[in-house]
């Protein structure tokens, strides 16, 4: 299985880890094993599995979650010669609406431009709520009953591409923030059990004969 990324305090916490099942090791061959080693490392193995699954869930999450940012394909056109052909990407930028968008160089025409439409799709949400908007108020004053019906039909496949991507995104959301709180109560066992090791680990280097001969 591929190792999941690990945070500093968790590698930390792996290195304690590591030191106290040597040492059980070691007194276990050595038949000097007690029922008090037996269960500092049984509380370490412990403690080492549920890192170890806490931080493959959160691979697993952000993983998703950077693919779910990135689904949105720009297509985008350089607004002087309309090709696509010498675009580069050159980062993104925050409109005055508050959504996310690429920024492009055309390179033949020399120019830089934001694209009309958001990178990602929580941006995209809003946006295309606000374009319905902008063609049903277009849509009552549009006297071409051809125009109305081929915007009605536009704005019933939108609604439709919305109605699928919230609930994905709303799930999204709702594991990011499980994600943050579990991360907390990690972040706190951690630094409690890092500091029981610590301590442990003191009074070995103070007292190693007592400690190993106990
Ligand atoms: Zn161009």
């Amino acid at each position: 299985m591929k190792q999941p990324a690990l945070k500093a305090n968790e590698r930390e916490l792996i290195k304690l880890i590591r030191f106290f099942s040597k040492r059980a090791e070691r007194l276990m061959e050595e038949g000097a094993l007690s029922p008090e080693h037996t269960q500092l490392t049984n509380a370490c193995e412990n403690l080492e599995t549920q890192l170890i699954t806490h931080a493959t869930n959160r691979d697993a999450i952000l993983d998703k979650r950077e693919r779910l940012q990135n689904i949105i394909e720009d297509n985008a056109q350089c607004p002087k010669c309309s090709k696509a052909d010498m675009l580069k990407r050159t980062g993104s930028t925050i409109t005055e609406r508050g959504w996310k968008c690429n920024t492009y160089k055309c390179r033949r025409c020399n120019i830089t431009f934001t694209w009309n439409r958001p990178n990602n799709p929580w941006h995209m949400v809003e946006f295309l709520e606000a374009y319905i908007q902008e063609l049903q108020q277009a849509m009552a004053v549009e006297q071409n009953q051809e125009v109305v019906e081929q915007t009605e039909d536009a704005i019933v496949h939108m609604n439709d591409s919305l109605s699928r991507l919230r609930p994905v995104l709303e799930m999204s959301d709702e594991e990011v923030d499980a994600l943050e709180t579990k991360e907390r109560e990690m972040d706190k066992l951690i630094h409690q059990f890092k500091n029981y090791l610590l301590i442990e680990k003191i009074k070995l280097d103070t007292y190693p004969e007592e400690s190993e001969e106990n």
